[in-house]
């Protein structure tokens, strides 16, 4: 950062902190990561001064030898992490990405008719704010309509409430996917509903696509999902961004290319496309594999601790790399608070709803943590079962968080943010 500090002290100052922050905490929202020093080269490269309206070989403007270039390898590195057919790399966002999708295969509301139905999984069981939240303008647009677990000690999908919602409401959409659902889903039963009622079947692999990459999860695709969502900065460990991929019909790829430019966007960002490059190139290493298995371990362990304290988890633990803990039932301690206490131990967590929480939205009755960036670090179980331990302590109020910090800026040293991961 040579040139900021000489030319922008404000600025340095800050993101000097930020370096600090990062180095010396232990970062555990589960939709974070962090990136290798590779991936921050290419968004820090000349690809940020382009505009490249369009698509590699049909773009608005000149210059464009070396963006179709990098767009051409990102999408073919994509498709190959995923067997998808077609990919678009595009979506500036997790959210844009979904935006588009909807867009791309619903009709919206008008004067004398509802939109297009998408059923989707409720929110308070683990699904996402644009997956059909109130407060989110596609449901001024589209009708969303939702299914949910069976048993929340299990996390069992209730599949047969799924069908018979389908088989009423008819949606163009059946979306799987969640951000606070630490269990896999049977996608072979969602196919099977959604050919049924003739469905289109999403899976928004947002907090999961790197565990899909990584082999450790099986991927909606061979269970004959049609489309696959995504952001790139979650367990895929890339620059921060979004991805829509088409496992095999080209007029669903055509349809979704135009709802993106120039349906929703304007100019993609080069310099991130770039970086997304990259980041597919290191989940394609085989080292990759490694770490998405990694994940999964460590947040097992991290749940056995939580478990063997007799604090509930919502499905009972987990399968993946998240745990949503009910810190309200088990400790009195609603969402809010545990945060903030974990936040002074140098812990990153959220408060997160748990199922049918009683509580508000902004004041829930859960935590939500999980491993992707512990891993990242290099932390295996040894270490994530003294973070858990730690946690816990903090929680029942048996450690102060001033004497947890200590502990965790120590475990942190231990395992620095590496550079590179190939
Ligand atoms: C994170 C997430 C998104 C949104 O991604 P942004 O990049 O924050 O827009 C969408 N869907 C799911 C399931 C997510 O977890």
């Amino acid at each position: 950062m040579r040139n900021i500090k000489q030319q922008d002290a404000a600025v340095a100052e800050i993101l000097a902190a930020e370096d600090v922050r990062q180095a010396e905490g232990l970062e555990l929202i589960p939709s974070e990561n962090y990136v290798s020093r590779a991936v921050m080269e290419a968004l820090g490269s000349s690809m940020t001064n382009k505009y490249s309206e369009g698509y590699p070989g049909k773009r608005y403007y000149g210059g464009q030898e070396n963006t179709d270039a990098i767009e051409r390898l990102a999408i073919s590195r994509a498709c190959e992490l995923f067997g998808a057919k077609y990919a678009n790399v595009q979506p500036l966002s997790g959210a844009p990405a979904n935006i588009a999708t909807y867009f791309a295969l619903l009709e919206p509301a008008t004067a004398d008719k509802p939109g297009d139905t998408v059923l989707g999984m409720d929110l308070s069981h683990g699904g996402h704010l644009t997956h059909g939240h109130p407060v989110t303008a596609m449901t001024k647009v589209f009708n969303f309509v939702r299914y949910g677990m069976k048993d929340v000690a299990t996390g069992e999908i209730d599949y047969d409430e799924l069908r018979e919602i389908a088989l009423r409401e008819r949606p163009k959409i059946i979306l799987a996917g969640f951000s606070a659902y630490p269990r896999n889903l049977e996608y072979e039963k969602f196919v099977e509903i959604a050919r049924e009622v003739g469905a289109i079947t999403v899976m928004d692999a947002a907090h999961i696509a790197g565990l899909i990459a990584g082999g450790a999860l099986p991927s909606p695709f061979d269970a004959g999902f049609d489309i696959m969502t995504t952001t790139t900065h979650k367990t895929l460990r890339g620059p921060r961004g979004g991805m829509i991929l088409v496992r095999e019909d080209e007029a669903l790829a055509e349809k979704i290319n135009k709802q993106v430019f120039p349906g929703l966007q304007g100019g993609p960002h080069m310099n991130t496309i770039a970086a997304k490059a990259v980041a597919f190139g290191e989940a394609l290493d085989p080292s990759f594999a490694d770490y998405a298995e990694q994940v999964i371990a460590n947040a097992s362990v991290m749940a056995d601790v939580f478990t063997e304290h007799q604090i509930r988890l919502i499905t009972g633990g987990t399968s993946n790399h998240l745990i949503v803990a009910d810190v309200y039932g088990s400790l009195g301690l609603t969402g809010q608070e545990a945060e903030t206490l974990l936040d002074a131990a140098g812990i990153t967590v959220n408060k997160n709803v748990i199922a049918d929480d009683t509580r508000k939205p902004l004041d829930p009755s859960g935590i939500r943590f999980g491993t992707p960036a512990i891993t990242t670090r290099g932390c295996t179980e040894d270490a994530c079962r003294r973070v858990a331990e730690t946690m816990v302590l903090v929680l029942k109020k048996e450690m102060t968080p001033e004497t947890a910090r200590e502990v965790i800026k120590e475990l942190a040293l231990e395992h620095p943010i590496p550079e590179s991961f190939i």
